[in-house]
């Protein structure tokens, strides 16, 4: 399925909607989320510009007919329904939405009334979790960040524990803390240990930190004991969003041995509310890292299974300025999607529809390319200067993290908006 061309995505397309210079969602975006409004319920909605179309009254004015929906699929409070119909129906649905919205076609433009009912302005409109999560999981996939960490913590000369080279690493973690972009989250507390010599205390969480990742929606995949294959893989991923996996680096380091994370991980993971299909991201594909050694036979992959995803970290401080922490790119990643779906199937271990598979923490080559707090400011000996003329060794009270991303080629930007979450101090 992959080499199909996606109509949606013509480079050439234009929207009779007036779309602002450098927005992440031109016509060859049309991410998916879930709105709500004033008296609206929750329902599924595409985004194109500054508004949002609102599929539940384009199904019912009789747009969307012919394709493998109902009424059910788009007046809900998650995506999943909708997801259930699989890639090709997804993918069908985001070329019919593209033909409405396109110049090409005045099927809808036309009909002022209709207009005004399905098109929201995005400021009218609250965003609201896309998927119920089943389970979530998260991947540690960055060589530079599994390095820099491993030196920090371990042996400089022998960063990397023996197996990353060989199995794309990860762990369960807990999707009932899963948050939608703008929800604020409070300092968690728990067993911290600041003095090696002396026993551990019961405190606020002293090193919180944000994890740059992005984390990818599956579709339902095979029944328990089938195994997902790299050439497979993507047609079982829906789409993508953007994901800060707070951390508690305090909390880690005195619980993590020997079954590793844990209350340090699971107080909260934030996620940008659209989902940018894999489709859509098609042309930005490109070559990962070279992998040596050679990977054993099932996670052998053929062509490009990378992304170019720009991607950058702010830390907006309790006065309202923005400082721009990090720039990475999702393309530095040594193990790519297609080999954490098969790796995490191969065993026959199932996965199932509105499954959040975390990057894991994205860095780069670069000291101003680090996708956290703790390599960033390392292990707290390099303190970040603010605007406000502060330092930050990890985030502080009050502190607003927003990550955001986008692909960019030939002139079409496809963006991921922001995902943001305000620290609030601990209850
Ligand atoms: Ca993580």
């Amino acid at each position: 399925m992959e080499s199909t061309q996606i109509a949606a995505n013509n480079p050439a397309l234009k929207s009779w909607i007036e779309i602002p210079t450098g927005s992440d969602f031109p016509i060859q975006n049309l991410p998916f989320g879930i709105i709500e409004s004033g008296s609206l319920s929750k329902r599924a909605a595409v985004r194109i510009g500054d508004f949002v179309l609102d599929l539940k009254t384009l199904y019912v004015l009789g747009y969307l007919e012919n394709l493998a929906f109902g009424p059910e699929d788009f007046d809900n409070p998650f995506l999943n329904s909708l997801m259930k119909k699989g890639k090709k129906a997804t993918r069908d649905l985001r070329n019919r939405i593209s033909k409405l919205l396109s110049t090409e076609n005045s099927d809808l433009k036309n009909n002022e009334h209709h207009v005004a009912q399905v098109l929201i302005p995005i400021d009218k409109v609250q965003m609201c979790m896309p998927v119920q999560i089943g389970d979530y999981t998260d991947f540690y996939s960055s060589r530079e960040h599994a390095t820099n960490v491993g030196t920090m913590f371990r042996d400089p000369a022998n960063a990397l524990l023996p197996n990353w080279l060989w199995i794309p690493v990860g762990y369960h973690g807990r999707a009932s803390s899963v948050i939608i972009s703008g929800e604020p989250i409070h300092r968690p507390k728990g067993q911290i240990k600041p003095n090696p010599e002396e026993n551990p205390i019961f405190a606020p969480c002293r090193n919180l930190d944000f994890e740059l990742e992005t984390a990818f929606i599956t579709f339902d995949g095979k029944p328990l004991g089938d195994s997902i294959s790299t050439e497979e893989a993507e047609d079982y991923i829906f789409g993508m969003c953007l994901f800060n996996d707070w951390s508690a680096r305090d909390i880690q380091t005195w619980e993590y041995v020997p079954l590793g994370p844990f209350l340090a991980k699971n107080f909260a993971s934030s996620l940008s509310p659209w989902i940018v299909t894999l489709d859509a991201l098609q042309p930005f594909k490109v070559d990962g890292p070279d992998q040596d050694p050679a990977v054993l036979s099932y996670l052998e992959f053929q062509g490009q299974k990378s992304y170019d995803i720009n991607l950058e970290v702010i830390i907006q401080t309790q006065s309202g300025e923005e400082n721009i922490v990090s720039r990475s790119n999702f393309k530095h990643m040594y193990w790519n999607m297609a080999q954490q779906l098969a790796h995490h199937t191969v065993n026959g271990c199932n996965v199932r529809c509105g499954d959040l598979m975390g990057s894991g923490t994205i860095s780069g080559p670069t000291e101003d390319s680090y996708g956290s707090m703790l390599e960033l400011a390392w292990k707290g000996t390099k303190p970040l200067m603010m605007k406000d003329g502060s330092e930050r060794r990890f985030i502080l009270d009050n502190d607003t993290v927003i990550m955001k991303g986008f692909s960019e080629k030939n002139g079409i930007r496809i963006g991921f908006g922001e995902v943001s979450t305000k620290v609030l101090p601990a209850k």
